[in-house]
């Protein structure tokens, strides 16, 4: 099933094999609700805990593949969630960081990554508008939640050659990617459309 959820992202257009390696490789349905197991290998999104949704395979292919994840390299998640798209950067060889708003899927993914071998640098609690400074700064940083606005202090954390990758928008969002060229020079590209729930903010 798994190798058929592969095809399916080839035929949609997704070409880079470490992704698609990656996809072929983590067992999806151990991500998702029991209620949900049967549809684990459709390109589908899904419901997960805390009204979130595990996103469709092929968003997560095309997120993936437009970071263009190098061994070794430190990114940064925006949005844990089930922890999927987590196990795809560190399948990809990724050090990765990534943070958590709902502070029960952070407690379950905290848990339950480490039990299936995948393991994050830091899994953080809070929210992911400020970024990580402490960490910062990244080669690459991956919003997996529908962005307002392109929140500054992220654009701020990468590196030179960096890129953000983020889907901006209220109701439907436009997947767009910025490379850092210099200190304050951004290059930037929009990659079709795409739905995601919201990045919400803190309001606390
Ligand atoms: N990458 C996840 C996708 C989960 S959906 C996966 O593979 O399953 C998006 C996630 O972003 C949700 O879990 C939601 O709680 C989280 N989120 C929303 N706003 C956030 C914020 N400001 N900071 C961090 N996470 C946030």
């Amino acid at each position: 099933m798994r190798q058929q959820l592969v095809e399916t992202l080839v035929n949609k257009g997704i070409m880079d094999e470490a992704v698609l390696k990656a996809i072929g490789k983590i067992p999806r349905h151990l991500f998702m609700d029991s209620g949900f197991i049967d549809h684990a290998y459709v390109d589908k999104a899904f419901p997960i805990a805390a009204d979130q949704t595990i996103s469709q395979p092929y968003t997560v292919a095309f997120q993936s593949e437009l970071l263009q994840v190098k061994p070794d390299d430190k990114v940064l998640e925006i949005g844990t969630g089930s922890g999927y798209q987590c196990a795809v950067l560190i399948e990809l060889g990724a050090k990765v960081y990534s943070i958590e708003r709902q502070q029960e899927l952070f407690k379950k993914t905290s848990k339950f990554l480490p039990k299936i071998g995948y393991r994050a640098k830091k899994l953080i609690f809070g929210d992911g508008y400020k970024g990580l400074p402490e960490e910062a700064p990244y080669d690459s940083i991956i919003v997996t939640a529908g962005a307002p606005f392109v929140p500054k202090p992220l654009l701020g954390q990468l590196k030179v050659d960096g890129r953000l990758v983020i889907p901006v928008g209220e109701d439907v969002q436009v997947m767009t990617l910025f490379i850092r060229k210099g200190p304050k020079e951004f290059e930037k590209h929009e990659l079709g459309e795409f739905r995601f729930v919201p990045l919400l903010e803190d309001k606390n």
